[in-house]
């Protein structure tokens, strides 16, 4: 087995669950970190075997909230994964934290076992906001946060924010993004709010205290960020993410450029070039799994030539890499250029613009379609 340069390992712990989340965690006031670092280590022998250490480029904590393992947590999961993978000179090592978890000591020790990127999940500097959003920090703890990443030596940052709520939350969006300015961030990811199915925001839906953001608010958010970051000094490098030259996230550039990554921890998935796998999403099933000597997988899938096809349309117009075009999807993306959706790099490969990415989902099915029939 030919081990891959990507590894991305899933912490499900959160504080509580934010109004607007759908994803996999487990919210506990007490992180179980020995636990779940035992059942890490339990799925990395499953996995891996006694398997010579392989090299990784990048490595990526994301959940759930990683940064609520600790210092004492996250170095003990770093220093386990050490004794199987070695980490290449100058590899990216990303922690997803919430800003109220970077404290001097903690941040220090993350430092120490390897973190050298921080992924903050800031949403907004807005206390009225983050409140209705149910985020379990204020405002100032986010330049709090920065601050003590920088202390520690840890200049390589990603702020998280959310545009496009609802209608009728008072925001100004254009004073968060100059606020995420001030903090001189190396990378900015953006969210456009949608309101998922069993989240406490589809409640509220449902018994109308919110409607969706209109379409109109949610391109105006959308291309004030990119021209007030831009402006900045940051590159949109991808529909959602900015950075600055040399900060682009070099672990989810892997997944937009179809490479192989492997996953560990709950509900992780893994691609290894032509399958892809996924675990089980609770906490407590992955756990047991393990604990029973089984497989912690939930599914895996062979991508067919269509998956294939899809797959790289799509990657490759989210990126500022661009996808190469040919035969008859010459006039149809003349079309888009004309419309000011899409721009020629070369003779035969085409960039979206902002507006674009805007109907990325739309014009993706289009060239699909026209590719899958020729
Ligand atoms: S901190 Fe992140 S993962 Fe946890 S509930 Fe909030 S949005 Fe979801």
């Amino acid at each position: 087995m030919v081990h891959p340069r990507h590894l991305y390992v899933h912490v499900p712990f959160c504080a509580r669950r934010c109004a607007y989340c759908d994803f996999s965690i487990a919210v506990r006031r007490v992180v179980p970190h020995e636990e779940y670092v035992a059942s890490l280590q339990r799925e990395l022998v499953q996995r891996f075997g006694d398997d010579e250490p392989w090299t990784l480029d990048t490595l990526y904590f994301g959940g759930g909230t990683p940064s609520r393992l600790g210092p004492e947590g996250v170095s003990s999961m770093l220093s386990l994964l050490r004794r199987r993978i070695t980490l290449a000179p100058g590899a990216e090592v990303t922690l997803e934290a919430n800003p109220e978890d970077v404290t001097d000591e903690a941040v220090a020790a993350w430092a120490e076992a390897g973190i050298n990127r921080l992924s903050l999940g800031s949403q907004s500097f807005d206390d009225r906001v983050l409140a209705w959003m149910h985020r379990s920090h204020d405002a100032a703890a986010i330049p709090r946060a920065v601050e003590a990443a920088r202390r520690a030596g840890i200049e390589n940052f990603s702020l998280d924010l959310i545009f496009a709520l609802p209608e009728g939350v008072e925001r100004s969006w254009e004073t968060d993004v100059a606020r995420a300015l001030e903090l001189e961030p190396s990378h900015l990811s953006l969210y456009g709010l949608t309101i998922e199915p069993h989240t406490p925001m589809s409640r509220w839906q449902r018994r109308g205290e919110l409607t969706e953001s209109a379409d109109d608010r949610y391109e105006f958010e959308f291309l004030h960020a990119h021209d007030a970051l831009s402006a900045a000094g940051l590159e949109h490098y991808e529909v959602s993410n900015f950075g600055r030259p040399g900060r682009h996230s070099r672990h989810n550039s892997a997944y937009w450029l179809g490479v192989p990554y492997a996953g560990l921890g709950p509900s992780s998935h893994e691609f290894d070039g032509h399958h892809r796998r996924w675990n089980v999403a609770a906490y407590v099933e992955w756990m047991r799994r393990l604990g029973e000597g089984h497989d912690p997988i939930e599914e895996s899938e062979e991508l067919t030539s269509d998956n294939r096809v899809a797959e790289q349309v799509y990657l490759s117009l989210r990126t500022l890499g661009g996808l190469a075009v040919n035969g008859p999807e010459i006039a149809r993306v003349s079309v888009w250029v004309e419309s000011g959706w899409a721009r020629w790099v070369a003779p035969d490969r085409v960039v979206l613009t902002p507006l674009g990415w805007l109907r990325l989902d739309a014009l993706a099915a289009d060239l699909t379609l026209v590719r899958s029939h020729y």
